[in-house]
């Protein structure tokens, strides 16, 4: 199964992301996230067996261990690719928080001989893919927000033409 490890984003970051998602739609084309499918991917650890899922949670219970919710705010708008196919996000910042748990996360999946796609972590949230920014000359500007992270989640990706669903398996949450 197709999984990776992902932190689910507080309301008040999901709802402003949900505005910075509208103010693209009046002038990008391209596929937009739904709503519900935006999260942070701490780990993706792609095909993995189903008999592992037990062991991808321990880890990230482990990694969880002696950490608490993360104060996290939303950045700049970014891009991965170019022309037609661009990959547009919105940063995330925690002051090194996200980036000292998916450093944990990573550490403790290779202890548990688990891989995953090992590209260095930038903190973001992917708004939409296949982005048209051909002629585009300026961005919106992106809605901010504040909010505190106080779970992660391992999920099961469902891939599908008419866009990804994410299955929860496991989650470790914050008192
Ligand atoms: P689609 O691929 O159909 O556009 P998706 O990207 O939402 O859908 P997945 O490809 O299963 O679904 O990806 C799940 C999550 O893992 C997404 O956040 C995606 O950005 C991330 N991801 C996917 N592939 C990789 C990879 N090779 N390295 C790092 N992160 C990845
Ligand atoms: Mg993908």
């Amino acid at each position: 199964m197709r999984l990776f490890v992902a932190a689910e984003l507080p309301y008040e970051m999901a709802e402003a992301m949900g505005e910075t998602i509208a103010n693209l739609r009046d002038c990008v084309r391209g596929r937009f996230v739904a709503s519900a499918n935006l999260h942070l991917t701490l780990a993706f650890l792609g095909e993995v067996d189903a008999f592992r899922v037990d062991d991808a949670a321990a880890a990230m219970q482990r990694a969880c261990e002696g950490r608490g919710p993360i104060e996290a705010e939303l950045g700049e708008l970014g891009a991965f690719g170019s022309g037609r196919r661009v990959v547009l996000w919105q940063g995330v910042e925690s002051g090194g928080s996200l980036e000292g748990l998916a450093s944990e996360l990573r550490d403790e999946l290779d202890r548990a001989g688990l891989s995953y796609d090992a590209k260095p972590f930038l903190p973001h949230v992917t708004l939409m893919r296949n982005a048209d920014l051909t002629r585009i000359v300026s961005l919106p500007t992106a809605a901010v927000a504040q909010g505190s992270i106080e779970r992660i989640t391992l999920f099961r990706s469902h891939l599908a033409p008419d866009g990804a669903s994410y299955e929860p398996l496991e989650t470790v949450e914050w008192e």
